[in-house]
């Protein structure tokens, strides 16, 4: 079984997990948006004893939301999304972005589809750049 390394921005986050996911999905609904701050979440998903935490721990900041059962874990003092158990406990969720490598699974589904950002369509048609454009 191989790892993965994994981090927030600033770097204070560090861990490694098996790279042995059981799904991934991309979750378009508006409560993703706004712990985004983009089109969707990107969730992996593996069990809890797959992570080993290296640093930073203190750093993690976890907030759930009442009602549909969303949850947002992030460094504190960068922002930037981590991996955190689901409310059950039997689930281990990995933000994808916050991955160095390549997981083992590719991603199955659009779930919340009906929910998507309202320019996200376009998005997917828009061009491609390997550089930041005025
Ligand atoms: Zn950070
Ligand atoms: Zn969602």
């Amino acid at each position: 079984m191989t790892k993965l390394t994994g981090s927030c921005l600033c770097g204070a986050v560090t861990f490694e997990v098996e790279n042995e996911f059981q799904n991934f999905q991309l979750c378009h609904c508006s409560q993703c948006q706004k712990t985004t701050g983009s089109a969707h979440a990107s969730n992996l998903f593996t069990g809890p004893k797959n992570i080993e935490w290296h640093s930073g721990v203190e750093a993690i900041v976890r907030f759930d939301l009442k009602g549909r059962g969303i949850s947002n874990s992030f460094c504190s003092k960068c922002g930037s999304r981590v991996p955190y158990l689901s409310r059950s406990g039997e689930t281990l969720v990995v933000p994808a972005g916050s991955l160095d490598g390549k997981p083992s699974v590719s991603p199955k589904a659009n779930i919340f589809w009906p929910e998507r950002a309202h320019w996200y369509d376009e998005a997917v048609l828009a061009e491609h750049y390997d550089r930041y454009i005025e």
